[in-house]
């Protein structure tokens, strides 16, 4: 994952880490939409506080890159750094080999899908964790990500150590769904709160890797660089965006057989949406004016549910094929069902995310 072996932090949240650094709270709770950098700056600062290089060799005050401390976390195996992360999302973030006392890793091999929760034996592991003596003398650094994913017994077993904390533990839990956290959990963090990057800033950050049509892409992805990089990385292609409601309504399958499953899904939910939006006399989000044409809202309704349902499944097992032509086959009549003039208002009955 981008920025989480960088001992810089990424440019949008040089800001956010020197307000970070400036807090003395032990624990601290990032929060803020997907897809900006959470898990990044909670590594980033979990690297400024373990460095043990020169002040002058550490921009922003990050971690120095260059000190044992800063290589034993490149190297996942530093012995004050505990991560907790879902079994399911530590591939993605890089995060792959546990070495930190999770379970994780010992599944290897096995067909049991990997486990999108916290468990309440690693945060009982982690616990266990900050209780101990810094090996390294620098304190210890538990980073908790996302803090959502705990059940009511994992967070429970957390907030024990948060209303004691230890001497020389930190913790830095993040969020995009605050809201979601036991009200005390969050009482006892310092929340810090993390924005959508520029968004010229962010493009330009991603021309610079390499992501054709940044712009694109980035609003493809709602403004979320780190998303639009994943995209990248999965070989969407953004030059293909704007073109997408047309190949759906053409019934267009072809073109998606070699997506991911979640990212079509999520794609469809996208088109789903603008349609309804102009359906209803509203802007597109994700898709350039003029790309989304009006349909009839209530087979548009009905589509956003069938999606949403679909959506919660989008990562099981299924013939991959059969599914996106199955997709592709729904999307295809309910966005060529012309709309029925006078029935504006029927957009009320599906709730859009926000
Ligand atoms: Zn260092």
């Amino acid at each position: 994952m981008v920025g989480s072996d960088s001992p810089l932090p990424l440019p949008w949240l040089v800001e956010p880490l020197q307000r970070a650094l400036l807090q003395s709270a032990h624990a601290l709770l990032l929060h803020g939409p997907e897809g900006v950098g959470q898990f990044e700056l909670s590594l980033t600062l979990a690297k400024a506080w373990l460095c043990e290089g020169p002040a002058d060799r550490r921009p922003h005050g990050a971690g120095c890159g260059a000190c044992r401390s800063c290589h034993l976390i490149g190297a996942r195996s530093h012995p004050d750094l505990l991560v907790l992360l879902p079994e399911a999302l530590r591939e993605s973030l890089g995060w792959g080999n546990a070495g930190d006392g999770e379970e994780g890793g010992s599944e290897k091999g096995s067909k049991a899908k990997p486990s999108k929760e916290i468990k309440v034996e690693a945060v009982r592991a982690a616990v266990s964790f900050a209780q101990t003596t810094s090996a390294r003398g620098h304190g210890k650094v538990l980073v908790l990500h996302p803090a959502e994913r705990m059940n009511a017994i994992a967070a429970n077993t957390l907030l024990k150590t948060l209303e004691e904390p230890p001497g020389a533990g930190r913790f830095v839990l993040s969020s995009a769904a605050p809201d979601t956290l036991l009200p005390t959990i969050r009482s006892r963090c310092q929340a810090l709160r993390l924005v959508l990057p520029k968004h010229d800033e962010a493009a330009a950050w991603l021309s610079a890797r390499g992501v054709a049509e940044a712009a694109a892409l980035l609003a493809a992805c709602g403004g979320k660089p780190l998303q639009a990089l994943e995209w990248h990385e999965e070989g969407i292609d953004a030059r293909l965006w704007p073109r997408i409601p047309a190949l759906l309504a053409h019934g267009d399958a072809l073109s998606f057989m070699a997506w991911p499953l979640p990212r079509l899904v999520e794609t469809l939910q996208k088109v789903c949406h603008d349609a309804l939006s102009v359906s209803a006399g509203a802007p597109p989000r994700y898709f350039p004016a003029g790309s989304v044409r009006p349909a009839e809202i209530d087979a548009l309704g009905a589509w956003w549910r069938d999606l949403q349902r679909i959506g919660e499944y989008a990562e099981h097992p299924w013939s991959a094929g059969l599914m996106v032509e199955s997709l592709i086959d729904s999307a295809r009549k309910a966005l060529s069902e012309p709309p029925v003039s006078g029935r504006r208002g029927g957009v009320k009955s599906v709730h859009l995310p926000a």
